[in-house]
């Protein structure tokens, strides 16, 4: 199986300067591993590896491809009442098909061991130690309550790295999505002045939004 040369997590696409025509609907696709199902034994056996990829995997990118579909529908039909239900039935497949991607490639027959130069630097000064961060990293992953995972996360806001537990993979939020344009629904945001109408707060905001700003994160999130 070879490695992809575009990280294989991203819509068919996505990464190609010349797709221009950003609402094209491209699907997402099940990544090859970058190695063969029995190639992390012992430690995980092949019988798990091919269900975890070719059953569970394959299951979050359909599911994140047919909930776009049911969006699309939805916004032609211009009927948001089942909005709710979509909008976190894609966050739960497409963040386990982000997740999984990374997970795959994450790991390696030829493993193990810590890393070196700035990664290390950086695990140093943001947790103490490497034994420090691996002693947080086991817990949050362990100490999960139910499902889900424990994540190295690089914080851009504060430029440091941190240890995230994430429970199943979303909390409404896809992994690896950056935010472009942000409308607070807090009651801090609006209730001295809509009180309950959050609807009339919500419109207002739409003559306010700097598009500029928007186009600018646009373009980074695009080129990063
Ligand atoms: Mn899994």
């Amino acid at each position: 199986m070879a490695h992809a040369t575009r990280p294989s997590f991203l819509p068919a696409g996505r990464n190609c300067k010349s797709f221009a025509i950003v609402g094209i609907m491209s699907n997402y696709s099940l990544p090859d591993l970058p190695y063969d199902y029995a190639a992390l034994e012992p430690a995980i056996t092949g019988e798990i590896l091919e269900l975890h990829h070719a059953k569970h995997h394959a299951a979050y990118v359909k599911g994140a491809n047919d909930t776009l579909d049911r969006l699309a529908e939805a916004r032609d039909k211009e009927q948001f009442g089942g909005l709710v239900g979509l909008e976190k039935t894609f966050a739960f497949n497409l963040s386990g098909h982000v997740l999984h991607s990374i997970f795959w490639e994450n790991l390696s027959p030829d493993g193990g061991d810590r890393p070196d130069g700035e990664l290390s630097a950086a695990i140093d000064e943001h947790f103490g130690s490497f034994e420090a961060f691996q002693k947080q990293l086991s817990s949050a992953t362990s100490l999960v309550q139910g499902s889900g995972w424990g994540v190295l996360a690089w914080e851009p806001l504060g430029k440091r790295l941190v240890v995230e537990q994430v429970y199943d993979h979303h909390g409404n939020v896809g992994m690896n999505t950056t935010p472009l344009l942000v409308f607070d629904a807090w009651e801090h945001a609006y209730y001295l002045q809509y009180r309950n109408v959050r609807p009339d707060y919500v419109q207002k905001l739409w003559s306010l939004v700097n598009w500029t700003d928007v186009k600018s994160r646009f373009d980074k999130a695009r080129a990063a």
